[in-house]
């Protein structure tokens, strides 16, 4: 058995909850970042099956961080959301931003490397074992034997399949294709516009939407294009979701075929889930995101702040039970928007009454006037110029250290 290395907190994933989680770690001490390492199977710059919608929540808990999105992003000016022959929008500079996840992931997790984190790429975890007073951890090179793990491995989680976690979590289906177009020549990316279609709700029986994100992979213009299907209610049969696409596309003049369709489960948030047993907490997918927009990033980037403070308060008090994991996550207003939306997607996708959701729809659209959304020069997000000079100090320290 190879050499047991000891470490206060082992993060397994490199995703943003991880990368997250250290960040905010070191914000609370600079001291931090010696007593951490990550590790994760994969090698960044990795590809990650995902939309890239980053909203202003995720936005702000950058900023919070002392952190301004570098990697380059395409600013959405206005969200529209299409149902049969309606249609409402969001307006703001930006409503959010989309960036290619390879390369927002990367640069995230170089920031906290660059304080002074360990990290191990290419390293798939292999088993879990958690005693009383540490856990092993043991990986594909190495024997770790952490204080207390962080599982930040996404939707699929590892170490919660390992640990047989007790709950009955569910998961929500997405699939989508990237498909290559003309740019500014089309409104979506001239205007900045992206488009929610809830209509296969009634033609597919679908739990959610259709998607257009406009994005720029490697510098061409590609429209990121998917169905997310909830399954909020699980009882009622599931849509076809690659004819779903299939159709959605051909009413845009897009051949399914000519793509290669690519597809990944979100963990729904609950708050009945279980958060964390003694010396292990979940956070990122791994706990659970967005039921009803499927929006997961700034869920997974406000997971490492609640998650720090945790550990900064277990290590004090030495109590690893992580007993109060949960009240902690259940307080934070982030996750407080999480229970209202779980709610709001049982509602939303009761597809028995779709006059009800034609009645909730127009509701929205009303209300939407008179919020600051209906203005296309609202700027949601607050300058990380506000907390840089805080957070930048506690930087510089570490790295001159
Ligand atoms: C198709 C699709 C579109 C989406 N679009 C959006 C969107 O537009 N906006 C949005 O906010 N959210 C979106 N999401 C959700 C978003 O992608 C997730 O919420 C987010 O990635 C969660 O981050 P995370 O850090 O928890 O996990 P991940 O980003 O999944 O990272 C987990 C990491 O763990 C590593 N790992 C896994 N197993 C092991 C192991 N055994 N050992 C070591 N490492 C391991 C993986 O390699 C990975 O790097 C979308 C999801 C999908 C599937």
């Amino acid at each position: 058995m190879a050499d047991v290395q000891e470490v206060d907190v082992l993060i397994v994933g490199t995703g943003p909850s991880g990368s997250s989680m250290a960040l905010h770690l070191i914000q609370q001490n600079p001291a931090w970042a010696r007593r951490i390492v990550m590790v994760d199977k994969a090698v960044h710059p990795r590809e990650k099956l995902c939309g890239g919608g980053i909203t202003h929540m995720g936005l702000n808990i950058l900023a919070q961080l002392g952190l301004a999105l570098e990697p380059q992003s395409f600013d959405v000016r206005e969200v529209r959301l299409l149902y049969e022959d309606k249609s409402y929008s969001f307006h703001g500079n930006p409503v959010f931003c989309i960036i290619r996840r390879s390369e927002f992931d990367h640069w995230l997790l170089q920031k906290a490397e660059s304080l002074g984190v360990t990290v191990r790429q290419g390293e798939g975890v292999t088993n879990v074992t958690p005693h009383e007073d540490y856990v092993e951890v043991v990986t594909e090179k190495a024997v770790f034997h952490a204080r207390v793990v962080v599982a930040a491995d996404g939707s699929r989680s590892f170490v919660r399949r390992r640990l047989k976690w007790d709950d009955d979590s569910r998961v929500a289906r997405l699939i989508e294709v990237l498909t290559p177009e003309d740019g500014r020549a089309q409104p979506e990316f001239r205007d900045g516009v992206a488009i929610f279609d809830f209509t296969p709700m009634t033609t597919h029986h679908l739990q959610g939407y259709y998607w257009d994100f406009p994005s720029y992979v490697q510098g061409q213009p590609m429209m990121n294009r998917g169905v997310f299907d909830s399954r909020a209610r699980p009882e009622r049969p599931k849509a076809d979701l690659p004819q779903t696409l299939r159709d959605e596309m051909a009413e845009r003049e897009r051949n399914l075929d000519d793509f290669e369709i690519k597809g990944h489960p979100i963990r729904w948030w609950s708050k009945d889930g279980r958060f964390a047993i003694p010396r292990v907490i979940l956070v990122g997918d791994a706990a659970g995101a967005d039921p009803l927009m499927g929006e997961g990033i700034s869920f997974a980037l406000g997971y490492g702040d609640v998650g720090a403070r945790a550990i900064v308060d277990a290590f004090a008090r030495g109590d690893f039970s992580f007993a109060t994991y949960r009240e902690r996550v259940l307080a934070n207003p982030l996750f407080r928007q999480l229970e209202t939306r779980t709610k709001l997607a049982r509602f939303a996708y009761m597809l028995r009454y779709p006059w009800l959701f034609r009645l909730g729809w127009q509701v929205a659209r009303l209300v939407v006037r008179f919020t600051r959304w209906r203005n296309p020069d609202y700027v949601p997000t607050i300058p990380p110029a506000v907390t840089l000079e805080v957070t930048g100090i506690q930087y510089s320290v570490v790295s001159d250290q």
